[in-house]
């Protein structure tokens, strides 16, 4: 099991071990969410992540279709203590059965290290001097 949480300590999560694939997201939902350039995400099949906080600890703020990339709704799910985003719960058919947790709250480094990035998200609406930052491909 790989371990997650947020600042605070009042979330936390595990991961089966796997090979997921993480991406970036540079829509400006993402910017604003991290307070960043783009986020950094690992899709996860539903079944393999697990809650081990009570469901109640995770506050959720649902963005509306017309605000996203995707045009479907997407609920971001958070600390209400420590304000750190946790994971996303897209409504998008695309990404049905997945969680997109964010990259950053995975405790085991090492373990993050071998996930393979594949892909960026909404590139055209990044900024332009991220550039080729990480060197892939728009998705
Ligand atoms: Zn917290
Ligand atoms: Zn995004």
């Amino acid at each position: 099991m790989v371990p997650g949480g947020c600042l605070c300590g009042k979330i936390k999560y595990e991961l089966n071990d796997g090979d997921y694939t993480a991406g970036l997201c540079h829509c400006s939902i993402c910017r604003i969410n991290t307070g960043s350039a783009f986020s950094t995400n690992l899709f996860v099949p539903v079944s393999s992540f697990h809650l081990l906080s009570a469901p109640e600890t995770v506050s959720r703020f649902e963005i509306d279709g017309t605000r996203t990339g995707s045009g479907f709704p997407s609920v971001m799910c958070f600390c209400s203590s420590c304000g750190t985003t946790l994971w996303a719960e897209p409504q998008n058919p695309e990404y049905a059965g997945m969680e997109i947790i964010k990259a950053g709250t995975v405790a085991d480094r090492a373990w993050l290290e071998k996930q393979a990035l594949k892909v960026e998200l909404f590139k055209e609406d990044g900024l332009a001097w991220v550039g080729d930052l990480v060197g892939k491909e728009k998705a």
